[in-house]
């Protein structure tokens, strides 16, 4: 029997009163749990095995990559993100970059509480979209899909400004699908992926449009 901190990505219903739940855990990356007895009344566990919840999770494992979910309990709903559609869509955006990238079984400590707090704040935040970008750039940080270099990836000139595929170039180099920021710009994501404090985040003053440009 094991347990860990976990937050639902996914949920898929299964025969009668059953889920396949996929899960981004604190300790053991992204796993699968099959959930019995979810009962129509069993508020809590439909409630523990919908995405968005964050949770913990008491399970046992088995041979397959499908493991058998014992119980749980709820640590956070996050109902007011819910109750929102742009905190929701942001969220659902949010869950979709780890449930996309992460391999299963393969720990993420990192990314596990990167998506905790950002889930946390958006709850209450009064500009989802700057959360999201800011989540969405650490995340491709965190990947190693972005670059915070300013050396052109091509001919080593310093103050390359131009994003492709997680390299950044001069203009002479850049690719034609590259996005070119100038250098304020610049200055401004490398504050929002340095930003510490979710008050100081919000209040950054932003080109989020050109920023978003990045996340794509
Ligand atoms: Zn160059």
């Amino acid at each position: 029997m094991e347990k860990t901190e976990g937050i639902t990505l996914k949920s898929i219903e299964f025969r009668e009163f059953q889920r396949i739940i996929t899960v981004m855990t604190r300790d053991m990356g992204i796993i699968s749990l099959i959930v019995s007895r979810l009962g129509s009344k069993n508020y809590r566990l439909i409630n523990l095995t919908s995405p968005l919840t964050c949770g913990e999770f008491v399970f046992k494992q088995r041979k397959s990559d499908l493991w058998r979910f014992l119980d749980g309990s709820i640590l956070n709903a996050h109902a007011p993100i819910r109750q929102e559609l742009s905190r929701l869509s942001a969220a659902q955006v949010m869950l979709k970059r780890v449930l996309d990238t992460q391999l299963p079984h393969k720990p993420a400590p990192a990314l596990y509480f990167l998506l905790k707090t950002f889930l946390q704040r958006l709850q209450s935040t009064p500009v989802p979209d700057t959360l999201l970008t800011a989540f969405t750039l650490k995340f491709l940080l965190h990947e190693g899909l972005l670059s915070t270099k300013t050396i052109c990836g091509t001919c080593s000139a310093p103050n390359s400004h131009h994003f492709y595929s997680g390299d950044n170039f001069c203009s002479n180099c850049a690719p034609p699908f590259s996005t070119a920021l100038t250098s304020e710009e610049w200055q401004q994501m490398i504050h929002l992926l340095a930003c510490r404090s979710f008050d100081a985040l919000e209040t950054l003053p932003l080109n989020l449009p050109k920023l978003q440009l990045l996340c794509n």
